[in-house]
């Protein structure tokens, strides 16, 4: 089983990346945001592959993982400029590297998926980090069937691929309430306290306090009145060692209700 795994270049340990993706409409737009996702791709070492992690692609009952050669790009949202419709992110499909993920040693199995793509919570960030699209990708679902808990226990199955050269790179938001949003409004007091508490346990490295953030309560369920935003994380913390350094980047907030708040661990 192990033998799809081991057949993979093995590299130097990969940085993880969990990356506050926001509008869609970073694709596009040239601001402070998606100028730090351009500068960050010209900094990594450059991926054998990118396994991307995103708020957008959520199943029932297992989770999957994408094995198409060519993946297509979705446009997973309404209301936005055609500008933003026509966009396509070429990259390639992973494959290989899928087929060894899935064969690693997973208490609950993964399965292929063949019907998926790159979603925006993927191709919206990666247009800008790795423009010439010219690095294999490929997700994988969040199965929101799953506590907080099981996303953090499969993700510490993933560890290894940072050793072949994948960037694991969780795409969500640490503070995502959309019913909230208000442009021109400073981040709501809720937004800050919810984005702080997260920062000072990912500082100490207490990632038991992230994976239980649903204990606080209210102030979880005004950051996040649904998960799915929040669950990318856990995939990036997943795959995090006790050594890695972590440096934050994008730190602030978008509309009031978005924290763009973001890191690499490496
Ligand atoms: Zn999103």
């Amino acid at each position: 089983m192990l033998e799809a795994f081991d057949k993979l270049p093995s590299t130097p340990r990969m940085p993880a990346l969990f990356v506050g993706h926001g509008s869609p409409m970073n694709a596009i737009e040239d601001n402070a945001w998606s100028r730090t996702w351009h500068g960050l791709g010209e900094q990594l070492p450059k991926p054998n592959a990118i396994l991307c992690v995103s708020a957008h692609w959520m199943t029932r009952g297992g989770t999957l993982v994408h094995v198409g050669e060519h993946p297509k790009t979705i446009h997973d949202f309404g209301g936005f400029p055609a500008e933003l419709f026509a966009q396509q992110y070429p990259a390639p499909g992973a494959p290989d590297v899928a087929a060894a993920t899935i064969a690693l040693p997973h208490a609950s199995p993964l399965r292929p998926d063949r019907d998926w793509g790159l979603d925006h919570g993927a191709w919206s960030v990666l247009m800008r980090m790795f423009p010439r699209a010219d690095v294999p990708v490929f997700q994988l679902s969040l199965d929101l069937s799953q506590p907080m808990r099981k996303h953090f226990e499969l993700a510490r199955e993933l560890k290894s691929l940072r050793g072949k050269g994948v960037l694991v790179v969780g795409s969500g938001n640490l503070v995502h309430n959309l019913r909230a949003i208000a442009p021109g409004r400073p981040p709501y007091d809720w937004a800050v306290e919810f984005d702080a508490r997260m920062a000072q346990a990912l500082e100490r490295r207490d990632f038991q306090s992230v994976v239980d953030a649903e204990g606080l309560g209210a102030v979880m369920r005004s950051a996040h009145p649904t998960v799915e935003h929040f669950l990318p994380l856990l995939y990036t913390l997943g795959v995090a060692d006790a050594a890695d350094r972590l440096d934050w980047f994008n730190e602030g907030f978008d509309l009031a209700s978005i924290s763009m708040r973001s890191f690499v661990l490496s």
